[in-house]
């Protein structure tokens, strides 16, 4: 049986505990979750029976490659709106009550439907599909392992061959262009490569900046590989000072405390802790100012996070970062960054072969 077969009689458990008859899914990342679909535009109405996915011609062909397991597919005609489409499947189907997403189905949308099908009652959901999305199955860890090996090759080429001329925005060309000639088929974000003040800036942007007279030169970048992302960061030390040194080792040692600490059972809160106590322990309590982590996986930020406002529970296959960081004005940052696997015991460094030694 096919993952996507799997996922989808998953969802049914859920149609039948709240009582549904069918569930609409709009947002196009659990379409593509549920179908293997991977184009946009294109809608699925999951019913306790089957399921329609509802697209146009310009995907007719892509639909037949990607989506071999699919129930049902519905090319909408040139002159038929989705909601229309939507509501001739729901009449068919005899569709009582309806499920949304209330994360993404927008209210125009929303309201198209309701009009035409003013006698099915429709039910709001909230992250349902994200739910299912948390436990990683093996195709999506073998996945997410191959988008950090094409990450950290990029990133080692471009680590050995460092040179005072270059500067931020050249080593961000190289290093997308050498992720994308080991095989990603794209960066899972934009990358951030940012030389000492610049570092200070959690999300910076890459500038004309050389590398020349910079202590520390910090990386955070990804790679996408059918369709699931890394993100790694790493800070690259160019001439140590004790300073360094120390903001390196309080975020290295805070990290590993985090990492030594993730088990099922735990709470994101607790993890999140372990790493704060460190960091304030050390007196840079304030300059850490972002949370521990994220799940990823076909996006990049994904849920559950590790933060201290969250209570999830930790669970086997999920996939985490553990990023904690200092950050100083004036003049830099350290955040060290690695994404890890939840297992029965305790969790897996997928990255573990990035080396994040100061030195
Ligand atoms: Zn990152
Ligand atoms: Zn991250």
């Amino acid at each position: 049986m096919s993952q996507y077969v799997t996922r989808c009689q998953k969802v049914r458990r859920f149609l039948t505990s709240k009582n549904l008859d069918a569930l609409l899914i709009s947002n196009p990342v659990n379409v593509r979750y549920l179908s293997g679909f991977t184009g946009g535009d294109s809608m699925l109405v999951l019913c306790r029976d089957g399921a329609t996915l509802l697209s146009d011609g310009r995907f007719t062909l892509q639909i037949e490659e990607e989506c071999p397991d699919i129930d049902d597919v519905c090319i909408r005609p040139n002159n038929e709106s989705m909601a229309a489409a939507i509501t001739k499947i729901c009449r068919q189907a005899k569709v009582g009550r309806l499920g949304i997403e209330a994360e993404s189905l927008t209210l125009a949308e929303h309201e198209r439907i309701a009009e035409k099908l003013p006698k099915t009652e429709i039910v709001p959901t909230c992250v349902v599909i994200e739910t299912l999305r948390q436990i990683k199955d093996r195709s999506e860890i073998d996945v997410i392992r191959k988008a950090i090996d094409v990450a950290a090759r990029a990133f080692m080429d471009i680590r050995n061959s460092l040179r005072p001329e270059r500067t931020e925005i050249d080593l961000r060309n190289d290093l997308e262009y050498g992720m994308r000639l080991y095989g990603a088929e794209d960066r899972s974000f934009p990358t951030i490569i940012a030389a000492s003040p610049r570092a200070a800036l959690t999300h910076a942007v890459p500038s004309s900046q050389r590398l020349d007279g910079h202590p520390m030169l910090l990386f955070d970048w990804g790679a996408v590989v059918d369709g699931y992302m890394s993100d790694l960061t790493r800070v690259v030390v160019l001439s140590p000072t004790k300073k360094l040194q120390t903001v390196y080792e309080t975020v290295l040692k805070a990290q590993l405390a985090a990492i030594n600490a993730i088990k099922p059972g735990k709470t994101s809160e607790e993890i999140d802790a372990v790493a704060r106590n460190v960091i304030k322990d050390a007196g840079f309590g304030k300059a850490f100012n972002h949370g521990l982590g994220h799940s990823l996986g076909l996006e990049i930020h994904e849920g559950p996070r590790l933060r201290s406002d969250h209570q999830t529970v930790l669970k086997p296959g999920m996939v985490l970062t553990v990023e904690p960081g200092i950050y100083l004005k004036g003049w830099g940052g350290v955040r060290i960054e690695d994404d890890v696997l939840v297992t029965k015991t305790g969790c897996e460094v997928l990255s573990r072969h990035v080396p994040r030694s100061f030195e």
